[in-house]
């Protein structure tokens, strides 16, 4: 396709345009440095971007004039669009349809308990990890986040949490779409900010990353000053079960996993969390639940048992409620915590393994 030439301009831009957002603190302090402003600057503009979530220069009122027009025409900020949400009737979460710049969509749900408020957050746009009983599986990956894109989603789902609830997100989850840990970098410059006392403050104890489990950027983790909670999707208890339903045990099988994640300098108190959705005649047997307890030894471990939810063709199904209790009974018995969560949202396509459901069928309402 032949653009014109304003279109070409305009293109370039976008690619010349430093976007400030997208820049770490230290980059955003050599950034000030370069254009000959004072260091202090650079703290003031990260405080609105991120204790203040603010998204355009003129709001931010304790900069000169100048420099705000300065900003303005030399770097830009990133734009993700709140375009829709659904609240589940059953138990009140909420799923959120977001919309980025160049018309591709994420999803991210706010899950409401008792006693928290969170933030179900996605990292891809789509996945590429192939996990057969997943649906965003089913869409391949389209792009990495950026981590201004995971930003932004956060501030919108805390806008919305704010707005529904009254309060805003007691904790983040990326359990959203796609794989966290296949988008490192990006990952570890969003946490940065998501867990730094003048960014969004979030404590290290109420973020967590869920992965399909790629161990070595999993201790790249642990070079944050304080590290996030993991959780590992394992979800079988051995390598010909594993492969079957996640392709990536085929890279890396699972006494290779369990033994790097045995290494991890894990701060005294944290605990991993392993994932294990349980799968009829797949994952569920009393054999697995054995297994299960006999891999985890040694690891400061708290497993959470997930109901599957069944999609639409979906190949897999739920097992029956007496059969996860009696899973859970033997895992419990040897001494582990282990949770049966019921996934919320299930009714809004907003629970794990659901989002993107009608992927198709949206980008054709909402794209302009
Ligand atoms: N890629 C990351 C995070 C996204 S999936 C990971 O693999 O952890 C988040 C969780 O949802 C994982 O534990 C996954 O096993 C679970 N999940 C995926 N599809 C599901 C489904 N249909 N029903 C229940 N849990 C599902």
């Amino acid at each position: 396709m032949k653009l014109k030439k304003g279109e070409e301009i305009e293109q370039s831009n976008i690619f010349t345009e430093i976007v400030l957002d997208n820049l770490s603190r230290e980059e955003l302090i050599d950034y000030f440095i370069s254009i000959n402003e004072k260091k202090f600057r650079a703290d003031q503009v990260y405080k609105w971007l991120y204790s203040k979530s603010a998204d355009n220069f003129e709001s931010m009122t304790d900069l000169s004039k100048s420099l705000r027009e300065k900003l303005a025409t030399g770097t830009r900020l990133t734009k993700v669009t709140l375009v829709e949400t659904t609240k589940s009737k059953i138990d009140g979460s909420i799923k959120l349809l977001l919309k980025l710049e160049d018309n591709n969509f994420i999803e991210s749900v706010i899950l409401k308990d008792s006693t928290r408020l969170t933030g179900c957050i996605s990292s891809q746009v789509g996945c590429r990890m192939g996990c057969k009983f997943c649906n965003t599986a089913k869409i391949g990956l389209i792009r990495n986040l950026s981590s201004a894109e995971i930003i932004r989603q956060i501030q919108r789902v805390n806008e919305v949490a704010l707005k529904e609830y009254g309060k805003e997100l007691s904790n983040l989850v990326f359990m959203g779409m796609g794989e966290p840990l296949d988008n490192l970098n990006n990952l570890i410059k969003a946490l940065e900010i998501i867990l730094d006392e003048n960014g969004m403050n979030f404590s290290h104890r109420k973020v967590t990353v869920s992965t399909c489990g790629i161990s070595n950027n999993i201790s790249k983790l642990f070079k944050l000053k304080n590290a996030p909670n993991i959780a590992i999707s394992l979800n079988a208890t051995n390598d010909e079960t594993r492969n079957n339903i996640m392709p990536v045990n085929k890279k890396l099988p699972l006494n290779r996993l369990l033994e790097d994640i045995r290494k991890l300098p894990l701060p005294k108190r944290k605990r991993i969390t392993f994932e294990y959705v349980l799968l009829k005649n797949i994952n569920d047997s009393l054999e697995d639940a054995k297994r299960l307890i006999k891999m985890l030894h040694k690891i400061p471990s708290k497993i959470n048992l997930i109901i599957y939810n069944q999609t639409e063709d979906s190949k897999f199904e739920q097992i029956d409620y007496d059969n996860v209790l009696k899973f859970q009974k033997i895992l419990t018995d040897a001494g582990f915590s282990a949770l049966i969560r019921k996934s919320l949202g299930a009714d809004i396509d907003g629970a794990c393994g659901q989002l993107y459901a009608n992927y198709l069928k949206k980008r054709g309402k909402y794209v302009d």
